[in-house]
Parts: structure tokens; sequence; C-alpha cells
């Protein structure tokens, strides 16, 4: 039987995968992808799945800098789904024992807030904010103002801390200021709302899957990719795993698909399951092994509602430090369902690659005994915060995944690969997070699809030539 060929394959049909692919079949593309889950898995950490008539989801819930996924959809003319977020700039924050509106605590010290925050964010140039990766918020802000709000700020938001909400070290200033100035540019506003799409995240990804079935791409699930073939410096295809197990230790058989151009759209922490770090330049290598598993992690925990006194839907609630937990976390609802006064409340708290549980030791006891642990005493802290959401809920959904890489000064920024991979000819890594999209979530895939469209379609129009 004859070697089946593409002019382009992608591993990982996630969102960075489905874009490129999207925006690849547009320009006539022969492009295969291939994802090892089901149908239902398209779309990766952004898929969705169903409780009755409520949305759950596999990951993300919000598109931060939902106006870049909206640039793909124009290109290959569809439109992004329904936003269902009513929010406006608002939020309250328990801190110190009590409630506090994030807007009283900004408008009493606005003069420094702008100094320190938008300032930063409107007037430096990227290149300026990126001389700042290295440093840590917190000594960004308390060398520029003593004042006890402003810091509480930047506090309660996390970015002293190491997330957006979150782990006990300190966040990039660069990173900070590039995400928040990349909003500014893509949105003309700063960060406040992001976009929340009706029928849960899984429905951003039904437009892509649409277009590329329509231009002749083809996606095939449930098949996963046993490793990228490199010859001689040169992608020359993969090999896909085939034919069934009958004993736990039986290898599969694998089956070879030729392309001059491959694209890695996993998640870098799984790249080294698909890519020998032989075939790459020894720099480049070195590189994702220092990154590949320093994730963030989001423990997420998600109730069904139908009383409306429960919760007033005007914006998010951060906790600093939850009465059991002592940890920080945050909540927020939405209207998720298809039937009228069904609601959602979900809560969030991040994890640190370093920490117990660990989400690439899993399968041992003691991690799986300490994630238990981590959600029973996070609900105590929610009876006791919130009465009523945990004891009224008609339904209770948990779940524990790696959110992006950690950015603590030095980890992510500078340190980002590119997404040719050097060393290798016709070789692409888009997964989180890469040079080209510096900052995480849906944003960062679509940013990436576009500048590895942008580079495919540009190196095979002078190989033409
Ligand atoms: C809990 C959580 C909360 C998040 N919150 C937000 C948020 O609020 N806002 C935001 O913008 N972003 C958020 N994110 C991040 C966002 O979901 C991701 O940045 C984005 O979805 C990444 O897309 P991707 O395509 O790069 O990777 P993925 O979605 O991880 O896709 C990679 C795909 O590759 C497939 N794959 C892996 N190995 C193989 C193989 N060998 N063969 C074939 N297929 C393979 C996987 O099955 C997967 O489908 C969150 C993520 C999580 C988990």
């Amino acid at each position: 039987m004859a070697r089946e060929s593409f002019d382009v394959v992608i591993v990982g049909g996630g969102m960075g995968g489905l874009n490129l692919a999207a925006l690849l079949t547009n320009e006539g593309k022969r492009v295969l992808v291939v994802e090892r889950s089901g149908p239902e898995g398209l779309g990766g950490r952004a898929a969705s799945g169903k409780i009755g008539n409520a949305a759950i989801d596999n990951g993300i819930k919000g598109l931060i800098l939902a106006g870049t996924q909206d640039e793909v959809y124009r290109r290959i003319g569809k439109t992004m789904p329904e936003n269902v977020c009513r929010w406006t700039n608002s939020g309250e924050v328990h801190m110190g024992g009590r409630w506090r509106k994030l807007d009283d605590m900004i408008r009493g010290s606005l003069a420094e807030f702008v100094k320190v925050y938008v300032d930063t964010a409107k007037n430096w140039s990227f290149e300026e904010i990126e001389q700042l990766d290295d440093v840590s918020v917190e000594k960004f802000v308390t060398e520029r103002t003593n004042d006890p709000d402003v810091i509480d700020f930047f506090r309660y938001m996390g970015w002293l801390f190491g997330g957006t909400l979150s782990v006990p070290h300190d966040y990039s200033a660069g990173m900070l200021f590039y995400s928040v100035k990349k909003q500014l540019e893509h949105l003309g506003h700063f960060p406040s709302q992001s976009y929340w799409v009706k029928g849960g995240s899984g429905a951003i990804a039904g437009p892509l899957i649409e277009a590329i079935e329509e231009r002749g791409g083809e996606i095939r699930t449930n098949t996963s990719v046993s490793h990228i073939v490199i010859e001689d410096g040169r992608v020359r295809g993969v090999e896909i795993e085939c034919g069934d197990r009958r004993v736990p230790t039986e290898l599969y058989d694998t089956q070879r698909i030729d392309a001059p151009v491959v694209v890695s759209a996993v998640a870098i922490w799984d790249i080294f399951n698909i890519l020998s770090e032989d075939d790459l330049s020894p720099w480049y290598a070195d590189r994702l092994r220092h990154l590949h598993r320093k994730t963030l992690n989001d423990a997420t925990l998600t109730y069904g509602h139908d009383d409306p006194d429960l919760w007033d839907h005007s914006g998010p609630r951060w906790v600093q430090e939850g009465p059991v937990t002592g940890r920080p976390w945050c909540a927020a609802s939405l209207e998720f369902s298809d039937e009228p006064g069904q609601y959602e409340t979900t809560f969030w708290i991040q994890t640190g690659w370093w920490e117990k549980p660990n989400l690439f030791q899993m399968r041992e006891a003691s991690h799986k005994i300490a994630l238990n642990q981590l959600f029973d005493d996070w609900e105590e802290d929610i009876k006791q915060l919130f009465p009523g959401v945990v004891e009224k809920a008609h339904w209770r959904h948990r779940s524990f995944g790696p959110a992006t890489l950690i950015e603590t000064p030095g980890n992510v920024g500078r340190s980002l690969i590119d997404i040719e991979a050097e060393g290798v000819d016709g070789l692409y890594l888009i997964g989180e997070r890469t040079s080209a999209a510096k900052i995480m979530g849906v944003y960062g895939s679509a940013q990436v699809a576009l500048e590895a469209s942008r580079l495919i379609l540009e190196r095979s129009e002078s190989a033409t030539a």
C-alpha cells in the first residue's frame, strides 16, 4: 500500500493545532491533524463536556485577549460564539478577614495606581518591558510606591505570589506588563472582562473544525503520534500508533505518514513523548528541558445552581487566604446552561510544579491523597465564605490540569523557544509556549498559529520559486 502523504502534518488537535490547520487549509494546503483523544477531545484543554444542560470545561473557561482568536476566525470567514460574560470591571477581594471592592481600592489611590500600573503598560515599549522579565513584580512595585492599597492590589491579584491567583513565588514583572500591554493593543482596554463563550470553551473549536473539513483538511481522532521522523536534519513525517494491544506490554505497530512540514502542537510538557532531543540542537533542547515541566496547574471546583439568591453575578471574587486551606483562590458565576435560571459557580486554586500534588506524579497514591485533601479543605473554605453554595448545589465537578508554564522571573520571558526548531528543517513547535506567543492561553494559541502559518507559507513559496 502506498504511504500516505500531506503538505503539513499537525500533531495535536488543541486550539493551537486547529487554529493553524484552519489557516493553512484556507491557503490551499493539504493538512492532516492527528489527535490522540476522541472527537469530544478536539480543542484539547479548551474542550468541554456536559452535565445535564450545563457546560463543563476540560481546562480554560474564559478567553483572555479574545481579539486574536477573532482575527483567525475573520481570516477563515467564521465568527466567534456568543459571549456570556456580563461583568463590568468589578470584583471583590477578601483580605484581612473582610470583603473590599476592587474599584474602591483603586479609586482611593488612583494617582499612584496610574503611575505604577497604567503608565508602565501604556508608555513602556515591548522592548523596555522585556528588560523586566527577570525582575519580580514585588521588587518592581515596592521600588515605585509605598501606597498600601496599590501594593494590596498587586498582592491580591496574585502578582506578588507567582500567577494570577496564586502560588508562593513572585511573578515576573516582564510577563505581567507584556500581557497587559498586549491586551491594550488587541482589545483597546485594560484586563477586566474576558470572553466566556456560550456552550463552554469547547464552542470555540467548532468553527475551526468546520473550516478545516470544508476546505479538504483531515482530522484523525483516537490516533496517537508515536514520534516525529527526522533524518539528516530534515523532518520527513510522523509515525502513528496503530492496531490494538492485546496485553499491556505489547508494543503498538506504527505506520508512517510522510510530510515535508510537521508541526508539534502538543503542550510543551508532552514534547519529549514525540520528539527525540538528540535530533535538536543542544541549546534548543536544553531550553526545552529547562521549561517543559515547570507548570502552573489549575484545580477547578464547579457547582450547578438554580437559586438566584446565592450569587449576585456582578463579578469575580478573590480570596487572599482561605480559612482552612490558607491558600488564595478565586470564584466566579456564569450562565453556561441552556436552561433559564441555571448557572454555575466556579472556583480556582493554582498550584505550582514543585508542590504536592504534582501533576506529573499523579499515579502515586500520596499525590492523589494530597489532591483530594486539597479539594475537601477547599469546600470547607467555601462553606465559610459563601454559605449555601456547596450545600445547595445540584451537582459538583472537580478537575485538575496544567494551565500553563509558571511565570516566575527567569522561567518564561527570554527563555522561551523559537517556533522553528533549531537544527531541523521543516519542524515547527507551537504548543504552549513560544517566543511568538509570550503569554498563555487561547490568545497564545491563536497568536502562535498566525505566526506559524505566515512562516510555513513563506518558506514553501521560497522553496517553489
Ligand atoms: C484548568 C485550566 C484553566 C485555564 N484557564 C485559561 C483561561 O482562563 N484563559 C485562557 O486563555 N487559557 C486558559 N488555559 C490555557 C488554555 O486552555 C491553553 O493555553 C490552550 O487551550 C492551549 O492550547 P494548545 O493547543 O496549545 O494545547 P492543548 O489544548 O493542550 O492541545 C494539545 C493537544 O495535543 C494532543 N496530543 C498530545 N500528545 C499527542 C500525541 N502524541 N499524538 C496526538 N495528539 C497528541 C492532546 O490530546 C491535546 O488535544 C487554561 C488551561 C487549563 C488546563
